[in-house]
Formats: C-alpha cells, sequence, structure tokens
C-alpha cells in the first residue's frame, strides 16, 4: 500500500512523478487547479488532452507534464461528478477517479502521485465527505504507487484530509 501524506499548497509545484487535475470532459483545461496546471503545463497540454478527449466522468486519462518542472513527467486528467444533491451516484463516480488515477499510474510506472480535492471546487461536492471517499479509495485500492500526495489548496481541505488520515 502506498504512504498517504497532505500538505497544504499549488499542485503545480510537488515534486512528484504525476500530478492530477480535476478536468472536465473536453481535457482543454478549466478553471481552478486545471487552470492552475495547464498554465504551469504550457498550451502543449490542451492540444494533448483534446487529441484523447473526451474523458467521461470517473474515468482517467494521462499526458506529459510539458512544461511542468521536473521530476513531474506526467498530467493524469479526471473527471470529477458535478455535485447534484448526492443521490445521482456521485459518491461512486468519485471514487472510481482515485482508482482510475492510480490504475493510470500503475501502466505509466508512476511511483509517486499527487492529488487535488477532486470535485470539491467548482463540482460543488461538499468537503469533508470528498476527503473522507479520497482517503478511503486510496488506502483499499492495490497499486505500485509508493507515495499519494493530498494537496488541498486550503486551510479547512487540509484539516479535513489531516483527519481522514489520522
Ligand atoms: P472541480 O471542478 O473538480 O470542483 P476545482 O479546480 O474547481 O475542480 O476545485 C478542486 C479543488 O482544487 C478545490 O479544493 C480547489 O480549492 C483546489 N485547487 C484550486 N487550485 C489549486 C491548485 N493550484 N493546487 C491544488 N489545488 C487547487
Amino acid at each position: 500500500m502506498a504512504t498517504l501524506e497532505v500538505v497544504l499548497g499549488d499542485i503545480t509545484g510537488e515534486d512528484v512523478d504525476a500530478i492530477v487535475t480535476a478536468a472536465n470532459e473536453s481535457l482543454l483545461g478549466g478553471g481552478g487547479v486545471d487552470g492552475a496546471v495547464h498554465r504551469a503545463a504550457g498550451p502543449r497540454l490542451a492540444e494533448a488532452g483534446g487529441a484523447i478527449a473526451p474523458c467521461g466522468p470517473g474515468d482517467a486519462k494521462v499526458t506529459p507534464a510539458f512544461d511542468l518542472d521536473p521530476p513531474v513527467k506526467h498530467v493524469i486528467h479526471t473527471v470529477g461528478p458535478v455535485w447534484d444533491g448526492g443521490a445521482y451516484g456521485e459518491a461512486e463516480i468519485l471514487a472510481s477517479c482515485y482508482r482510475r488515477c492510480l490504475a493510470v499510474a500503475d501502466e505509466i510506472g508512476a511511483r509517486s502521485v499527487a492529488f487535488p480535492a477532486i470535485a470539491t471546487g467548482v463540482y460543488g461536492f461538499p468537503a469533508k465527505q470528498a476527503a473522507r471517499i479520497a482517503v478511503r479509495t486510496v488506502r483499499e485500492t492495490p497499486t505500485k504507487v509508493e507515495r499519494v500526495r493530498f494537496v488541498a489548496f486550503d486551510e479547512e481541505t487540509y484539516e479535513l484530509l489531516s483527519a481522514e488520515l489520522a
């Protein structure tokens, strides 16, 4: 099982093999964390994303990391659920995002992966439930990834993820 960590910060500065972005189905770039990742990786990221799109909710696809600083070699694009009250499979789709990202990480041989708090921004997934799903799913998923780092962008998310890890 992977070692799990939580840090507060900007995911584009993480020193891992692969960073995950919370994308939309077009993989052309968006706001929030996806905007930051696309700015850091440069315009080739949208070209590469567009070429392998669409990516459905709960799925994940990989591209090179382009202009992101080493050691980051890959960007794993995953599409979270748009929160609609919780009765539309949102929790299962979110868990699937984490599982599929780890499966993709295994395929590309990534040993360290950084995740943002998928779906908890514009997509509206409640932060506490999302933190529980993130930690539980990563713990329960067999993977060759050795280090998983959850990157919180705000204090509340950091506290929620830390509490789940404890
Ligand atoms: P979604 O559309 O899946 O909800 P968002 O990007 O709107 O995605 O938000 C997902 C999470 O990513 C939120 O917790 C947001 O605060 C966080 N976030 C935004 N920018 C960054 C960043 N540069 N690094 C890490 N997390 C970020």
